[in-house]
């Protein structure tokens, strides 16, 4: 969705080394394990403002898909470092402990970078509504996620809706227009844990942010808003073997368990002594259940300390008449949401690769195009060069390319080379996918 290639699952936007799914062309001679161009760097490269807001860490798969490159998505310190050297107007959700030396394998400090290219950086609410003007601006308010939205201190970290109108705030200044992409991030892990208050309330906080960008869209005419989730998850059914008969029950047997509760079940997990003795006592504050049945109260005391949340969910998704069918994710089609002022776009069955195929064309990216000239394996690039690394300091390995008398020094992860020492900016940050390195020319 980032990049309009199909890709293995721990791969971010990176070719895969083999194609496997049926129906696609094999992958071409030399293509394996390369970075794919995604459609923010392809239009911050066309003068547009990009920006991405999560409530995961935004070093979490999906942000990280539309701002860096690596083929392990658990490569926090490669993925953020280039975040930081990706032209990002606006980075809103948590993760600031993934930018700082204490948790970086190589031992850089990223914070101060970021200031010293002109970047305001904030984990403060106050702070963060104090800021005016046309950014870039990030804003990580947890050292790594965010609060699900229902279990969220107002007062500390911002909703999904706040983060995104601030981001098109910013953005929209920039006549050239712009590319935000928004995840709500944590729709997928409540439904991991088959919580059926988290996902309702994580749905409709998302669908808050999705209202944000569509009053934007409505008002400004010539912006267009896509809603699509990556996969299904969890198998949510509403309705499920337990209920003996859909046509006797009311609306409310299904409804009022879940509106009724006022926190995650993660969250009343957490509020639950350790030896349980409260456990009437919260299930009344947090989920108004005053009628705990002598099975599901046996079932609560007895669960292991790991399965309680686990167990909590179970009960209010059988009081709802919830079913769910797994704990991972789910192959079905999922829903697509799109609005242009041409409703020109998106519509029937489509490949999820078809969303960057589509802003592509709407706005004139060249992402194709442009795949021949950014992000060249530096053995190719310099043919008549001597290419080596300087691995002196092997967490912050440096590729080296003497020409003559000019020597190009390119920094892992980083957005520009020293030519004979002098910095000179690239557009787009250096990769290595395994031993390669993968360079684009100077801006
Ligand atoms: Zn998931």
């Amino acid at each position: 969705m980032a990049t309009g290639f199909k890709t293995w699952d721990k791969y971010i936007s990176m070719t895969p080394p083999r194609v496997l799914m049926p129906g696609l062309a094999p992958q071409p001679e030399g293509m394996e394990d390369v970075p794919a161009l995604t459609i923010l760097e392809a239009a911050r490269l066309k003068g547009k403002s990009v920006g991405i807001v999560s409530t995961s860490e935004i070093q979490h798969a999906t942000p990280a898909a539309f701002s860096s490159h690596a083929i392990n998505r658990a490569d926090y310190d490669d993925i953020s470092e280039q975040q930081v050297h990706n032209g990002l107007t606006v980075a809103f959700g948590g993760g600031w402990k993934f930018l700082m030396k204490e948790n970086r394998k190589d031992g850089e400090d990223l914070i101060p970078l970021l200031e010293k290219s002109g970047t305001r950086f904030v984990t403060n609410l106050a702070d963060f509504r104090s800021v005016s003007g046309t950014g870039p601006l990030w804003a990580l308010f947890a050292p790594a996620s965010l609060s699900m939205d229902i279990d969220r201190d107002p007062a500390r970290e911002p909703g999904l809706d706040e983060m995104t109108r601030k981001a098109i705030s910013i953005l929209s200044k920039n006549t050239n227009g712009f590319v935000l992409m928004v995840e709500g991030s944590q729709i997928d892990w409540a439904a991991h844990a088959n919580d059926p208050v988290g996902i309702v309330s994580e749905a409709l906080a998302f669908d808050r942010a999705v209202a944000e960008a569509l009053a934007f869209a409505r008002n400004d005419g010539s912006t267009a808003v896509i809603v699509a989730p990556d996969h299904g998850n969890s198998g949510l059914s509403i309705g499920s073997k337990d209920v003996a008969s859909y046509s006797s029950e009311t609306l409310g047997r299904f409804i009022d368990p879940i509106r009724n509760a006022r926190a995650t079940a993660g969250r009343v997990r957490w509020e639950i002594s350790s030896n349980r003795s409260n456990l009437k006592d919260v299930l009344r504050n947090r989920w108004q259940i005053t009628n705990l049945s002598p099975e599901e109260e046996t079932a609560l005391l007895t669960a292991k300390d790991n399965d309680l949340q686990g167990a909590l969910s179970a009960m209010l998704s059988k009081r709802a008449g919830i079913g769910f069918t797994t704990w991972g994710h789910t192959g079905e089609e999922v829903v697509l949401g799109f609005y242009s002022p041409e409703n020109d776009g998106l519509h029937g069955v489509i490949e999820n690769t078809d969303i960057p195929r589509y802003a592509d064309t709407a706005l004139g990216l060249g992402l194709e195009q442009s795949r021949g000239t950014l992000y060249i394996e530096a053995r190719g690039a310099f043919p008549d060069a001597i290419v080596a690394t300087d691995d002196a300091d092997p967490r912050n390995p440096v590729l080296i390319v003497k020409q003559g008398s000019m020597e190009r020094r390119y920094p892992l992860n980083r957005n520009y080379c020293l030519e004979n020492g002098k910095p000179r900016k690239l557009k787009t940050p250096t990769v290595r996918s395994k031993d390669r390195w993968f360079l684009s020319p100077p801006e």
